[in-house]
């Protein structure tokens, strides 16, 4: 990779959040992985004095759905272009009356209810295991936690992320059963994004917008989709201001393990692994074997 085609922090903007505003020297670049074409181009451009990548999860003009999104691509073009954090927005519906509809949660665990998703760069003949007791940053979560607080948003510094398969959303005994799992909020694209990244050893946390509770509250006043939209369009422009204050506070130095995930992870033997899959993988394995 060209060393103008570098940036050291990933932003993967969710619903609602298509375009980055305020990027200078912009350079908009189609990239290819050995796991296909990422989401959409990715845009390298500068942000409070640091290169930024952008991309949207779901394409431009919003075109690829919560189960088809190229996860593996996107966390792949990434780490080729040198990202070491990436900073994820999602959507999110709420479990508790104190998780509002224009709050924000930095979630800090996860429950996969995905079903139909690949979530791993490994296998076909080499095996790894990364922990995953704790799916997100906790120095990157601490940041954005703050910056939340600057940008003046009622943000929840923890939550336990539902990832569900979608693209419905879940029934009314669903999102009871999941509120009594002890689940704060609920989307459809969180994972595998996180476990990739993860592998990858990129730092990774979300800022996730809530837009509405789930259906397991019963309102008597309905919520309307001019509403949600009203709601979505705020918590974007939030997000963006919490980015822009986050990526001023980013040390140049990471204090985390996050880097370190493969190391004692890949349990196959090296002589047992093809030069396939060596080439591969050697982006995200050099240096583990
Ligand atoms: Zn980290």
């Amino acid at each position: 990779m060209r060393q103008d085609l570098k940036a050291s922090i990933g932003v993967i903007g969710g619903t609602g959040l298509y375009n980055m505003e305020g990027l200078s020297d912009i350079k908009e670049i189609e990239l290819d992985t050995p796991f296909g074409k990422p989401s959409a181009k990715i845009t390298l451009g500068r942000l409070e004095g640091t290169t930024v990548a952008f991309l949207p999860r779901h394409g431009r003009g919003h075109t690829i759905m919560p189960g088809e999104v190229p996860s593996k691509a996107n966390i792949y073009a990434l780490k080729s272009l040198g990202v070491r954090s990436i900073i994820a927005v999602n959507s999110v519906g709420s479990f508790k009356e104190e998780i509002a509809p224009g709050h924000l949660v930095i979630p800090d665990q996860l429950i996969d209810r995905t079903s139909k998703r690949d979530n791993t760069f490994f296998g076909n003949g080499i095996v790894a295991h990364i922990a995953f007791a704790e799916p997100f940053c906790p120095f990157l979560r601490g940041i954005l936690y703050q910056a939340g607080l600057k940008a003046g948003a009622s943000c929840h510094p923890k939550g336990t992320y539902l990832v569900m398969e979608g693209p419905a959303f879940s029934t009314r005994a669903e999102s009871r059963l999941y509120r009594s799992w002890g689940a704060d909020i609920i989307g459809m694209t969180a994972l595998p994004e996180a476990k990739l990244a993860r592998e990858a050893g990129i730092c990774y946390a979300i800022i996730a917008c809530v837009s509405d509770y789930d259906s397991w509250h019963e309102e008597k006043d309905i919520v309307t989709v001019s509403t949600i939209t009203k709601i979505m369009e705020s918590n974007v422009k939030l997000s963006k201001t919490i980015i822009r204050q986050a990526i001023k506070e980013m040390p140049r130095e990471r204090k985390c393990s996050c880097g370190e995930a493969l190391k004692c992870a890949i349990v196959t033997s090296p002589d047992a692994i093809s030069p396939d899959i060596k080439e591969k993988l050697g982006l995200i394995i050099n240096g583990y074997l």
